[in-house]
């Protein structure tokens, strides 16, 4: 098991397949981008399985999500997914993609084994779209979102932040439109996690600013009280409203830095460069891809990750005076 000194166990395996991506959406990178990782820095497919591998035979995990920077840009994306769904016990397998080429992918994607996607979509206006990702690819997004759910990576799960006076207006717009293609909702908090160190704490739109903004067009009825787990959204149902197919039409919140759900956490990251982080917020990594690479056995990999994991803080710390941004950005971590 992966677990901490404050009874958390790590269950949930985050990949990050590149630090590269097709976007530049300015909460996460520069209008220039970032000095990407060198390739020999990065692991090969078959690091990453026999990585993925020790996580869920000898750890516990029992879901991998690939991330990034952008894992569509990773060619190997189907044989990852084909050779984590082949592990015993079989882990659940997610993605969370900007949804660039999503459309094209996803057939692939579900014949490897993909359950489950998380699309980001900040916007719904081309002229915003390019403003706040800096590429003109609103629909090739849009588009990605109904080839995943046409191929059955379903439900298609949407992840979207609200920034202040760039498109906190679209809240409503929003979830009318992904009620009405079925696709699950959930607005995220803003964290300080982007490569500038742009964010401040009063352009952040809140978590309770979210709900309120909701609640001028929807009536919201908290829908998960008891049965949240360790999922960091907070689910409501959206009363009177139903998906095409029937169900009650729900919509998330993930309040992140004011309704931090670290007590909760059971997530676990790897880097592409091999580096075990036990918070998005952590400061410290620990280099797998060494021991991988000197012939370390899968139990010596095995104990470097437990210790990693074992050293977890209690929070995030971002409401602390003393907090201090990781070194790294979003981009290169996983998000
Ligand atoms: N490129 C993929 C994407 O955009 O979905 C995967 C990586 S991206 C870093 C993962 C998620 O993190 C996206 O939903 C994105 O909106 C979110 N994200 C990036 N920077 C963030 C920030 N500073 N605060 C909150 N969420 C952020
Ligand atoms: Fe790329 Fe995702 Fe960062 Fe946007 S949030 S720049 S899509 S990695």
């Amino acid at each position: 098991m992966l677990a901490d000194s404050y009874g958390r166990v790590a269950t949930d395996l985050r990949v990050s397949l590149t630090d590269r991506c097709n976007l530049r959406c300015t909460y996460c990178m520069p209008p220039e981008g970032l000095e990407w990782l060198p390739k020999p820095e990065l692991l090969t497919d078959d690091e990453i399985l026999s990585l993925i591998r020790v996580g869920v035979t000898r750890l516990g995990i029992t879901e991998v999500r690939f991330t990034g920077g952008e894992p569509l840009l990773r060619r190997g994306l189907p044989g990852l997914v084909a050779g984590t769904t082949a592990l015993t016990p079989r882990p659940q397998t997610a993605l969370t993609t900007n949804g660039i080429g999503l459309a094209r992918m996803a057939p692939a994607l579900a014949e490897a084994g993909l359950d489950r996607v998380n699309v980001s979509l900040d916007t719904l206006r081309h002229d915003r779209f390019e403003r706040l990702a800096r590429r003109r690819r609103l629909q090739d997004v849009l588009d990605g979102m109904a080839g995943a759910a046409e191929a059955g990576l379903t439900p298609v799960k949407v992840n979207a932040v609200l920034m202040r006076g760039v498109n906190d207006d679209e809240a409503a717009d929003l979830l009318s439109y992904c009620v009405e293609h079925g696709y699950e909702l959930r607005f995220i908090e803003q964290m300080p996690l982007d490569a500038q160190h742009g964010w401040r704490r009063d352009t952040m739109v809140t978590a309770d600013e979210i709900l309120a903004r909701l609640e001028a067009d929807f009536t919201l009825e908290a829908a998960d009280a008891d049965t949240r787990g360790s999922a960091p959204a907070e689910l409501f149902h959206v009363r009177g409203v139903r998906f095409p197919g029937g169900d009650q039409a729900t919509v998330g919140v993930i309040g992140s830095v004011t309704r931090p759900f670290c007590g909760a956490c059971d997530r676990v990251r790897l880097t592409a460069d091999g580096q075990i982080r036990n918070c998005l917020f952590a400061r410290q990594e620990s280099d797998l891809r060494a021991l991988l690479r000197g012939g370390a056995t899968d139990e010596e990999i095995a104990d470097s990750w437990r210790a990693a994991v074992a050293t977890k803080l209690p929070g995030h710390g971002i409401n602390d005076p003393a907090f201090l941004q990781p070194a790294r950005p979003m981009s290169a971590i996983g998000g």
